[in-house]
């Protein structure tokens, strides 16, 4: 069994417990998901893809979760999406992200290893974790793809964790980035099999569309420990645009920007809260 070396700072170990992390790309997203963690008990990843990343104030955003967080008692950890750029992983990092992903996954085999190892030793000064990606997780509806021409090879995932400083493992086991059409077939035998050979923490892209059943399948599984949703917190977010016509509230006269905003949070933290209950022993 190859283990994890030990990094008992950090929120995401072979013994930690696991985690939903939801992607967001302001502080009033980040917020919403905060008080939907608060709601629950439940501590969470926030997550930024690399073009909200661009477009966020770092400093800002960093300073604005750890406060609230403090503020709402829970634990709230900042975490860079997919990302393949050396210079932002970097800069990241230098803004108090908790953890990054380096995402070399197109790349031959030993030249992902290579990526994610010099991102490891880069992160290594200042303890942020690093989730690593192996086989591809494709968007749905990527021509060309789909997800079973991306799941990983077990002896490659071997070949990695032997040879990679990557914390987390971001191994494809069936799941699509994106809305899907019907359900992914999800290879639990490989999730079961990496449990066999080594204790990495595994990161499941592309959670939205799943159902509750399906959560709780993986989350029973002791080497998931982050699930990853997107696309739902986008459609939270047109869920509260849409409401928000339909109640008249962006009518002309009488519109009133608060009541839009407070329609929107709602609707994005009730989609945190559906989430993270899962994670409770009394839901
Ligand atoms: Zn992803």
């Amino acid at each position: 069994m190859v283990n994890c070396k030990d990094v008992s700072e950090h929120y995401i170990t072979p013994k930690s417990p696991p985690y939903f992390a939801f992607n967001i790309w302001s502080m009033e997203s980040a917020k919403a998901v905060i008080d939907g963690s608060a709601k629950t008990g439940q501590d969470v990843i926030l997550q930024i893809s690399m073009k909200a990343f661009q477009r966020l104030d770092k400093e800002e955003l960093r300073r604005f979760v750890t406060s609230y967080m403090e503020k709402r008692k829970v634990h709230a950890y900042l975490h860079l999406d997919h990302c393949r750029d050396l210079e932002q992983i970097k800069e990241a990092i230098s803004y108090g992200w908790d953890s990054v992903m380096i995402d070399a996954s197109d790349k031959p085999l030993e030249e992902n290893i290579a990526m994610t190892n010099l991102v490891c030793g880069i992160a290594e000064e200042t303890g942020t974790l690093v989730e690593a990606e192996i086989g591809q997780i494709f968007k749905t509806g990527d021509k060309g793809h789909n997800a079973e021409s991306g799941i990983a090879r077990i002896e490659d995932i071997k070949t990695f964790v032997k040879n990679s400083k990557a914390h987390i493992l971001a191994a494809a086991v069936g799941t699509s980035h994106g809305l899907y059409k019907g359900l992914p077939k999800i290879h639990y035998d490989l999730i079961e099999g990496i449990s066999e050979f080594t204790d990495i923490p595994l990161a499941i892209h592309g959670g939205t569309g799943l159902t509750d059943e399906m959560f709780l399948k993986l989350l029973s599984y002791g080497n998931v420990k982050k699930i990853n949703i997107s696309t739902d917190v986008k459609m939270a977010y047109r869920w509260g645009i849409m409401e928000s016509v339909q109640k008249g509230y962006t009518d002309e006269s009488g519109f009133d920007p608060l009541k839009v905003e407070n329609v929107i949070h709602d609707s994005l933290e009730e989609m945190a809260v559906n989430k993270l209950r899962l994670l409770r022993k009394d839901r």
